[in-house]
């Protein structure tokens, strides 16, 4: 009997020892995602079916096949239903706080200055860019965005709300020529932005960085001194170029050189510098961008509604320059979401270059993903998914009727999709987005916020 329990006690150590092994053999993880389509968006651009991404803290440990599952564990699985998982999307240029402004006198002829200057000047403070830039964030996340390039005013509230929520921003402040809201007087708005740099050039999320508004906007000065700022701090400058064709022909009158040979005098163009817009931009200028490493924020969308025009973006990508997606500000573009993009970004350069074969669906999610993280020279640590970049991922959930059926998933993105279709956003490997739903912050309260200071601006916009 004794000789039998002492043999009962050996094979059931033995069991629970070969257990643990078994355990043990696990890499403790801390996120896993199974079961989805992976776009990687990495060099070679594979594509995974079944696969799975590994995420340990804050980075991506493992991209491969559902082998991997043997290899590894984690508190927290995510199965992505068939959906497609994708790097983070990346908004190259935006005004986050003007959510607040969204839909306000659309299509008004000359709005910047009839309109959108003096609203700003009665309405914009750092309660308005808090809340506008909160619900703006709000919907970045949930449609799929993990990182934004922003600028606007009063940016240091703004980057508080950007932080709630759990973005990661390239976060610029505004400096115009002419008193502002947050700046009544001279040096006051580049004065908030060394303020600004000091105070988060060390954040894990925010890089804060100059905003100079445009060419004609800001004097020589001015830039000077924004290129002095931006070499001290290593700061990136974000500023609209080549925006209207009064711009282009304003700096051929009276220099004889286009916006961008005049900020490549200055000295203001490198890999710090990121250009939104590019829409009245030479052959000469293309050169002149590439060679500076400038990166180029695209914002089709924008562009199209004001009828400004189309910039060769399309040429730009195809040169090798660092093209990026943007929405623009919600007055400009309305959504600020990337996914709502792709479409129109496709279809208008096709059309343009009446080419149908001109930029395929493949070329418009590099633009939206590994683009991105290039045009803000990020793309060592984001834009796609390897091994030991940034966990910002994106799953796609195609349940819903308007994915399916899918035959090809770039195409599916670009054709199909919306940014309701977002099922699931991870920043930093922080989960933000699951099952639809928000979880950093309380998303009814924001509605609410927003609603309220709208009669507000209403008020005021009955003066204008
Ligand atoms: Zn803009």
């Amino acid at each position: 009997m004794k000789k039998y329990l002492k043999n009962l006690v050996l094979v059931g150590s033995m069991f629970f020892v070969g257990c643990t092994s078994l355990v043990e053999r696990k890499e403790e993880a801390s996120i896993i995602i199974k079961n989805g389509t992976v776009l990687t968006m990495n060099e070679k651009r594979d594509v995974i079916e079944n696969g799975v991404v590994v995420i340990k803290n804050n980075k991506i440990i493992s991209v491969g096949d559902e082998e991997l599952l043997k290899q590894y564990s984690a508190k927290k699985v995510i199965d992505a239903e068939d959906g497609i998982v994708m790097p983070g999307m990346i908004n190259t240029h935006t005004h986050v706080a003007m959510t607040v402004f969204r839909s306000l006198a659309d299509d008004v002829p000359d709005r910047l200055n009839r309109y959108i200057f003096p609203l700003e000047n009665k309405m914009v403070s750092p309660e308005m860019a808090y809340l506008g830039a909160k619900h703006g964030t709000m919907e970045m996340a949930l449609g799929g965005v993990t990182t934004m390039v922003d600028m606007y005013l009063f940016e240091d509230s703004a980057v508080e709300a950007v932080k709630e929520v759990g973005l990661r921003g390239i976060m610029t402040q505004n400096i115009i020529k002419y008193p502002t809201a947050d700046g009544k007087t001279k040096g006051e708005t580049l004065n908030r932005a060394i303020a600004l740099i000091e105070k988060y050039q060390n954040d894990e999320l925010i890089t804060p960085g100059l905003a100079p508004h445009a060419p004609n906007t800001v004097t020589k000065e001015e830039l000077l001194e924004i290129k002095r700022v931006s070499e001290k701090y290593n700061a990136p400058v974000s500023m609209h170029v080549a925006e209207t064709d009064k711009e282009f022909e304003k700096f051929q009158k009276e220099f004889n050189m286009t916006p961008v040979e005049y900020l490549d005098s200055l000295g203001l163009l490198n890999e710090r510098f990121i250009s939104a817009h590019n829409i009245f931009v030479t052959d000469n200028d293309i050169e002149i961008l590439k060679k500076r490493d400038v990166g180029i924020a695209h914002n089709m969308v924008a562009n199209v509604k004001s009828a400004k025009g189309i910039s060769p973006a399309l040429k730009m990508h195809d040169n090798g320059l660092r093209v990026g997606l943007g929405t623009d500000g919600p007055m400009s573009g309305n959504t600020l979401d990337i996914i709502g993009q792709l479409g129109y970004v496709a279809k208008i350069h096709k059309l343009n270059s009446k080419d149908r074969s001109a930029l395929p669906p493949k070329k418009a999610v590099e633009m939206a993903t590994i683009g991105g993280a290039r045009a803000i020279h990020r793309e060592n640590d984001l834009g796609s998914l390897e091994n030991g970049k940034l966990a910002d991922i994106v799953i796609v959930e195609t349940k819903s009727v308007n994915m399916n059926p899918i035959y090809d998933p770039y195409s599916a993105l670009v054709y199909s999709a919306n940014a309701s279709n977002v099922d699931t956003v991870i920043v930093n490997g922080k989960v933000i987005v699951e099952d639809k739903e928000i979880k950093t912050v309380d998303y009814k309260k924001v509605i609410k916020d927003i609603t309220e200071f709208k009669k507000k601006v209403e008020e005021v916009a009955k003066t204008l």
